[in-house]
């Protein structure tokens, strides 16, 4: 089914077209968030939002439940499984800059995991192996339709929506080798949320590549940029990616993170146990996490 039907399918509930995934009575659920903060239960059954966007039918034959208010639920990365995630390293040229880097002449892609993702609230936790933690403030494309080799004018089409990201980062990991995914891949290394947001409710905002996008580390700005400033946008970016790969829905893509990372700061700043750590951008929404020792929680 064409995506541009499925998510007319979904618009046909009201105009809202934010989705969150959520723990309730033991699964995860799929819902629409609405702007005054209710929350109407889509999908149970352990699925997450991508299947939002994919099943307007099995939608459309459901009578919606309320389920509650944002802020009473436990909410989970609006992606629960995604089949890869891909990562693009040095998208924006000021950041490449303060990392003393070239800007890349095609697309630079690492990997995170799976298990990499962590709930908006969730807890980061520093791993004995590093004592550099980075923050990294990133738009995330959430697939939403299986595809390869996407022409970039129809790459709209493929995507779900957009969310934030936090891509989390290990420096000394990531330096070791000639390869970033050791310092990228680690479990709880990508928050993911709150909200997964569809394209066209980021028209009113002037769309995907004219976004502010910012970090904010106990209260304190740190990244403040636009996505206007990536070099490869995000319908170039899924074009790219998907002559190299199947894309497949929940597929999730980090567009790479704008100036101001700690690493790059004189004297550096690590994220360190008791942080608070926020990624916000416009039209999304505010993603917040707390940074623990892992020392402080038991084996996960
Ligand atoms: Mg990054």
């Amino acid at each position: 089914m064409p995506l541009a039907l499925a998510i007319h399918g979904v618009q046909a509930f009201g105009s809202s077209m934010k989705f969150i995934c959520y723990e309730k009575h033991g699964e995860t659920r799929a819902g629409r968030l609405d702007d005054d903060g209710q929350v109407t239960q889509i999908f149970g059954g352990h699925r997450d939002c991508t299947t939002l966007a994919l099943a307007a039918e099995d939608v459309l034959a459901m009578a919606p439940e309320p389920d509650g208010r944002l802020s009473e639920l436990r909410l989970c990365p609006p992606v629960l499984r995604p089949e890869k995630v891909i990562a693009l390293g040095r998208n924006y040229a000021a950041h490449a800059k303060e990392g003393g880097a070239d800007v890349p002449d095609f697309p630079m892609l690492f990997h995170k995991t799976a298990t990499s993702l962590l709930a908006p609230g969730g807890q980061i936790v520093i791993p004995d192996l590093s004592d550099q933690i980075d923050y990294e403030a990133e738009l995330a494309i959430i697939i939403g339709r299986r595809g390869k080799h996407i022409a970039e004018s129809d790459a709209m089409q493929y995507i779900a929506g957009f969310t934030c990201a936090n891509d989390i980062s290990a420096r000394d990991l990531q330096k070791r080798t000639g390869q970033f995914a050791s310092g990228k891949m680690l479990d709880t290394f990508c928050p993911l949320g709150p909200v997964l947001v569809t394209p066209d409710e980021l028209d009113p905002f002037g769309g995907v590549q004219n976004l502010r996008i910012q970090t904010r580390l106990n209260g304190e700005t740190m990244q403040d940029s636009t996505t206007a400033n990536m070099i490869f946008p995000v319908a170039f970016t899924v074009h790219y990616i998907s002559q190299l790969t199947t894309l497949l829905p929940g597929d999730v893509i980090l567009t790479g993170t704008p100036a101001g990372v700690g690493k790059a700061r004189t004297p550096p700043v690590w994220l360190k146990s008791g942080d608070q750590i926020s990624v916000e951008i416009e039209g999304i929404g505010i993603l917040s996490n707390e940074v623990v020792h892992c020392s402080e929680v038991g084996p996960g």
